[in-house]
């Protein structure tokens, strides 16, 4: 079967790799029909991903269709079709015995470091798989974006009186906003895109453009104080520092985004300010079921915010594009195969 490699920074190649073998108990065969490109594969390509091992074949965001059942498996047969939580853990360490499996200490995640779904055919264990009958693979490939954001949502604990600031409006900031917008007053997101800026105003979001002005600019728009929770969803330093900055006293920071190296804070500010900082890593089961649970009644729907699709081969000559210029497109996705629709 052919496999999209990323044999080293700026080398992404397709390659002949073998059949995946039978699934063995508790496992599936399953065919990869969607998968979703987002920063973490732009910043593997450029080398800057920080957990990143190479050659891999990347691919995290994933929507499946089942293909065979092995022995013992019994939520999911052949023709159904699932997201794939791409975060394996060992269910052994402590913060997985606290339900905290997103941070597991022995984490290894699909795409990242070992083997993704930019390929036709994979085995999976059926533990891995969610499903909800009537969702679409584009809705189902849109999960993992999506459970990064109502993760970053439950780690902010926000309040119906909160005001929320989120930087960065790429598909994770919309996904952070979007996961929020039921349990806060107000929310506005800030990019130095005027494309993303745009893009978030069109899905109903105040917008301010990122950069130097920001902190007067939202003073301005929220009648002089600052917001009481803050995401950070770029994983741009200057903007992660600037935050601890912008947000109010006895409020909440959220990292979502991350960086190699250390970010610097002024120790006055947070002190005085006694401000909680959060990092927000991956997802849980739960965000997951939280996700799928709002993505079918309809109240979260991401399906628009797929404006680019390619194939298997096309993404060879995409990518490249794709890391180089991230504000050019909301969500690009690949699609493999072609008889199921949706
Ligand atoms: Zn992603
Ligand atoms: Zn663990």
């Amino acid at each position: 079967m052919q496999a999209a490699v990323l044999a080293r920074p700026g080398q992404l190649v397709l390659e002949h790799r073998p059949d995946p073998p039978a699934p063995g108990p508790g496992e599936v065969l399953a065919a990869v029909r969607r998968v979703g490109i987002c920063g973490t594969d732009h910043h593997a390509y450029g080398g800057t991903q920080n957990f990143f091992d190479y050659p891999r074949v990347l691919g995290h965001e994933l929507a499946v269709e089942v293909l065979e059942a092995g022995p013992g498996v019994t939520r999911v047969g052949p023709g159904d079709a699932c997201a794939v939580l791409p975060y394996l853990s060992c269910g052994l360490c402590r913060p997985c015995r606290q339900g905290r499996a997103n941070a597991c200490e022995r984490i290894s995640v699909l795409g990242v470091t070992r083997d993704g779904g930019l390929c036709e055919r994979m085995v999976l264990p059926e533990a891995h798989l969610f499903r909800l009958p009537g969702l679409s693979l584009d809705q189902l490939v849109l999960v993992e974006a999506l459970g990064i954001g109502w993760h970053a949502m439950a780690r902010a604990k926000a309040r119906p009186d909160d005001t929320v600031l989120v930087l960065g409006a790429g598909p994770i900031g919309l996904a952070v906003a979007h996961s929020t917008r039921s349990r806060a007053a107000r929310i506005v997101l800030a990019d130095l895109s005027p494309g993303r800026a745009a893009f978030a105003r069109a899905s109903g979001f105040e917008t301010l453009p990122a950069g130097e002005g920001l902190e007067s600019d939202v003073r301005d728009l929220l009648g002089g104080a600052l917001p009481s929770v803050v995401f950070d969803a770029t994983g741009s330093r200057a903007s992660m520092e600037a935050a601890f900055g912008l947000t109010a006293a006895c409020g909440t920071l959220v990292l979502v985004g991350h960086t190699r190296g250390p970010i610097e804070f002024a120790n006055p500010g947070l002190h005085a300010r006694e401000l909680d900082v959060r990092a927000s890593r991956n997802a849980t089961t739960a965000d997951w079921d939280g996700v799928l649970g709002a993505v079918a009644n309809g109240s979260l729907d991401a399906t628009g915010w797929i404006n680019h699709r390619t194939t298997l081969a096309g993404i060879v000559d995409d990518l490249p594009r794709l890391a180089a210029d991230p504000g050019a497109v909301v969500k690009a996705v690949v699609e493999i195969g072609g008889a199921h629709d949706g």
